[in-house]
Parts: structure tokens; sequence; C-alpha cells
């Protein structure tokens, strides 16, 4: 039989929209002490627009930039690519279309090759970035800044902003006083990750971390001596969703995201994480 105070916290539950899957996680969430919260879409709403397009050569203006950038990203799901997308209204066919998973994305487009990457991906494959004074204060904006190369000449960047939630802050402040790490991870820039953690006011935060290596970060803060709350939208978030003591996926997220957590966030709001933290100690205390 289910003990009647657990049946009341599922009620509780649903009334402060949480979808809790697995009891246990809830009950352990009143031991969490540390949560990870991944940044696209989870702390911030992941709905891209694009702001500026910068050119680096005569032969591309801002147009056919967004043109090529545009037609490549009709095949991705990302965030990043639903932005660029609908910044362009003209999109050629894609051939060979290839994901590059926490990196970017690649493909044929009027037989040139066409990639839309991040800084990371050009360091890695020794190519060598531009100095830009523009790009380097869209990013201290916290803006998203991918390049666009065609047949493998960098010929311009594309500029992003997101959006952070508005309840983002206020779950952090509430969070940390009843004595919960606070940290960030993304697969985005360190300029942009700490442009995030600063206005919502995170303990610490993690960039660049590669989809494979997200679920690496919570072993290692596991490791530390933590119990880990991981919260995550994104198809590259569910493992480290499952690896964390407690895995809560935004009800608006993707369906791998929602299948693999513990308990999820119907109302997309990461208050609803603070809640989690309350019903779970308020719940618990009473059955010892
Ligand atoms: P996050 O952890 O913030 O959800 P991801 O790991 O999905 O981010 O992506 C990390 C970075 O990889 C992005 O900030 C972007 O620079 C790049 N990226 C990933 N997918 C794409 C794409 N389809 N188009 C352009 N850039 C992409
Ligand atoms: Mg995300």
């Amino acid at each position: 039989a289910i003990p009647l105070v657990v049946a009341i916290s599922s009620t509780l539950g649903a009334k402060n929209g949480l979808l809790i899957r697995d009891r246990s996680a809830f009950e352990n969430a009143r031991n969490i002490n540390s949560i990870l919260f991944d940044k696209t879409g989870t702390l911030t709403k992941g709905e891209f627009g694009v702001t500026d397009t910068i050119p680096f050569t005569n032969d591309l203006d801002e147009n056919q930039i967004l043109k090529y950038a545009a037609s490549l990203e009709s095949n991705s799901e990302h965030p990043i690519a639903k932005g660029i997308v609908s910044s362009s209204n003209e999109h050629f066919y894609v051939e060979n279309f290839q994901s590059i998973p926490g990196k970017g994305a690649e493909g044929t487009v009027e037989s040139r090759n066409v990639k839309v990457v991040s800084p990371g991906y050009l360091d890695e494959n020794g190519i060598s970035i531009p100095e830009n004074k523009h790009i380097d204060k869209l990013r201290t904006q916290g803006k998203t800044v991918v390049y666009v190369l065609l047949d493998d000449e960098l010929t311009g960047a594309i500029a992003l902003a997101d959006i952070i939630r508005p309840e983002s802050k206020e779950a952090v402040s509430k969070l940390k006083s009843m004595g919960v790490r606070c940290m960030m991870l993304t697969g985005d820039n360190e300029q942009v990750a700490r442009w995030v953690a600063n206005e919502v006011g995170l303990d610490e935060y993690f960039s660049e971390v590669l989809p494979q290596d997200k679920s690496k970060k919570v072993k290692e803060i596991q490791s530390r001596g933590y119990i880990v709350a991981m919260t995550g939208d994104g198809v590259n978030d569910a493992p480290a969703l499952a690896q964390a003591d407690v895995g809560i996926a935004i009800g608006a997220g993707t369906d791998v995201a929602v299948e693999t957590a513990d308990i999820i966030l119907v109302k997309s709001n990461p208050m609803d994480a603070v809640s989690i933290l309350g019903l779970s100690r308020a719940t618990y205390k009473k059955m010892i």
C-alpha cells in the first residue's frame, strides 16, 4: 500500500506543478545540497533570436550569410538553429546534413560545404578567429556567437540572444537560502556562461562542456561529497539527469529528457524546483 503521507505529497506535487515519476528520488530530494542547472532551455527560455550578422569578407553580405546558415539549420532541432532559421525567409535545399553534437552542424547547400559552428570547434580545428571588437562586445552582453564557414573559409559570424527565465534568479536565491549550492552546466562559450551566472547569482558554472561530458560533471560533483539534483531540458542532458541523485526535467523539454527524469516541472518554471525540496523535506520529516 502507498503510505498516506506519500499519496498526499503526490497530490501536493501536482498542485505545485510537479510530476513525480520516481517516488524514491522524491524522497531523496530532501537530502539535496547542490543543484546543477543546464543553461539553454532551463535557466533561459531557449528561444534564440538573431541580433547581429557580421560578414568577414566582401564576397558575401549579411543576407547571404543568413541564407546559407538558415538553409543548413532547417535540418536541426537545436534552439540556436531555430533562431537562425527564423532570421531568413529564403531557404535552399540541403544535402549531406550532419550535426556536430555540442559544436554545430554541416551540410551541402548549392554545391558548397556549409558549416555553422561554435568558437570551440574552430579552436580544435586550428582555424584562427580574427580579432573583432564588435563580437567581443556582443559576448559581454551575454550573446551566443556562432561562425559560418563556406567551403572551409570563415565568412562570418551570427550573434543570437536568448532570454533568462524571469523566475530563475528567485529560484537560485531561495535554493541558496535553503543551503543548496547552485551551479550551471553549458555547452556554450565561457563569456556567455559567466554573464548568465552573474545575472542569476550562481555559486559556480562550467562552460564548453560537451554533451557526452555532462554526466561526468555530475559524477565529479558527487565525488566532492554532494547530493546532486540536475535540471535539464535537452536530449544531451538525459545521461546527466540519469546520473544525478534527483533528475529534474523541464516540462517543455525534449521527450528524452522528460522520460529520463525522476521529476518533471510541468510549468517549466525553475521556482518549482524549490517546491520539490520544500515538499520532500516537509513530507518525509513527518514519517521518521
Ligand atoms: P547547451 O548546453 O547550452 O544546451 P549545446 O551543448 O547543445 O548547448 O551546444 C553547445 C554549443 O554548440 C552552442 O552554444 C553552439 O555554439 C554549438 N551548437 C550546437 N548545435 C548547433 C547548431 N545546430 N548550430 C549552431 N551551433 C550549434
Ligand atoms: Mg538545454
